[in-house]
């Protein structure tokens, strides 16, 4: 066979994407469509599982739902682009390269970096040993068989951030001979207005849930929670949904973190220290006219799929442009059949518009589904990824074009 050196030919540019969650998904395959037939870039994703994980389902599966079987490598046929099924373990940014469960090793010329985030089980004492979490459908799968065996008993949730609620109610609706408390510091559906919140509170006593806020949890035993103060509350089970913590391996490698660990990019999303790195999603501290971005699945795929733009646009030897993006909704579901729908500011405020009731889970199932089929019509067309709300005023960063 003759070699591309034989043939004067120079070496592909290898472009490694980390993480197949949303936003590192909507990176590879918008990648792989503009690249297709391209001889000079080879695009691969690295991801443990080929099964694409649907993070935004995880309390459904966590109560005993069946949810699609979407095949990654299946996805990527045809796009030229690979998939290599591992664990990274360990990157060397001046080196460029990163290693798999230990012993393979990837080079790249530039890096997706988009290995997202999880609940932080680090801060309070006996979470990592006795709380559940909804880090991946593993995760889920255990806490469905636990909360099926269970029968009666109390399943405490600790953390009222949207996740937690959702992840309440769905549990509430779907064994309601469990007592199901919702803890937290926050109001549950804080960030909401008034009437949305009223709502979502309602619903969530009429599914029979608990809630309690103001509440700081200190330590988690096997079969209780205890507050400050000294009280402490009887639990079966404990699902742990407050904060997020981001892998180590981007500050480990000498990337700039934030004070989260979450790799810091400039305008373009490209790593402040190391140029050939682009971070996306939850694993990227992104900064917006109205501050830094909050992990979500509606700014993560914007994300994933103007880094790969903005690759191409690198290849081609043009400027990537500056990333700009805005907020425009807060779906969280209430069980199956009920819903609350915030439509918000650029900025994440919430607008006077909202939805409740069935029409509003109807909106939160389209908008779950949709990821799959976006990916899917972007590897047929890929400019069809290119739409979302660049929140005009609300994004622009002074100085930056
Ligand atoms: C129950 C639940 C409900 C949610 N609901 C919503 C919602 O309604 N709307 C919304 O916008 N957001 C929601 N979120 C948040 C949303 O899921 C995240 O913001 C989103 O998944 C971030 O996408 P990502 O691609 O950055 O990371 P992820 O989707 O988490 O993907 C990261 C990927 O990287 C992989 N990975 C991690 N570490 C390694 C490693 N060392 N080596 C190899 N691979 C690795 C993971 O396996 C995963 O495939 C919800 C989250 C949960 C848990």
């Amino acid at each position: 066979m003759t070699t591309r050196r034989e043939t004067g030919m120079a070496a592909p540019h290898r472009v490694l994407i980390l993480g197949a969650g949303y936003a590192g998904m909507a990176a590879a395959i918008q990648l792989a469509a503009r690249t297709k037939g391209r001889e000079d870039v080879r695009v691969t994703l690295v991801n443990p599982q080929e099964r694409f994980t649907e993070r935004l389902r995880l309390h459904t599966v966590a109560t005993g739902q069946q949810v699609a079987e979407m095949n990654i490598p299946k996805l990527l046929e045809g796009t030229g682009a690979r998939f290599v099924r591992g664990w990274v373990t360990a990157m060397d940014a001046n080196a460029r390269i990163v290693r798999i469960d230990d012993d393979r090793v990837l080079h790249y010329d530039t890096l997706v970096y988009g290995l997202g985030g999880v609940a932080d089980t680090t801060t309070v004492r006996g979470v990592e040993e006795h709380a559940y979490t909804l880090d991946s459908a593993q995760d889920a799968e255990v806490l469905a068989e636990r909360l099926a065996r269970l029968g009666r008993g109390t399943v405490v949730v600790g953390g009222s951030g949207l996740t937690g609620v959702e992840s309440a109610a769905e549990i509430a609706e779907r064994h309601p001979g469990l007592n199901v408390v919702l803890l937290g510091r926050q109001e549950p559906g804080a960030a909401m207005g008034p009437r949305p919140k009223a709502y979502l509170r309602a619903t969530l006593t009429r599914l029979g849930v608990q809630v309690r806020s103001g509440i700081e949890v200190v330590g988690v035993r096997p079969d209780s929670i205890e507050l400050a103060g000294g009280e402490s509350v009887a639990a079966d089970v404990v699902l742990w949904t407050s904060g997020t913590r981001v892998s180590p391996l981007a500050a480990a490698a000498g990337l700039t973190v934030d004070e989260r660990g979450r790799v810091v990019t400039d305008a373009a999303l490209r790593s402040v220290s190391h140029p050939d790195v682009y971070a996306v999603g939850d694993a990227a501290a992104i900064r917006q006219g109205y501050g830094v971005m909050h992990g979500t699945c509606q700014g993560g795929m914007p994300t994933g799929v103007h880094a790969a733009v903005s690759i191409v646009r690198a290849l081609d030897g043009k400027r990537p442009k500056p990333f700009r993006f805005g907020y425009y909704h807060t779906p969280v579901s209430l069980g199956r059949h009920d819903a609350v729908v915030q439509f918000t500011h650029p900025d994440d405020s919430p607008r006077r518009v909202y939805l409740t009731g069935r029409i509003a889970a109807r909106y939160k199932e389209t908008v779950t589904a949709s990821p799959w089929p976006t990916y899917g019509r972007m590897k047929r067309l890929p400019t069809s990824g290119a739409f979302w709300p660049r929140g005009g005023r609300f994004t622009r960063v002074r100085g930056v074009r």
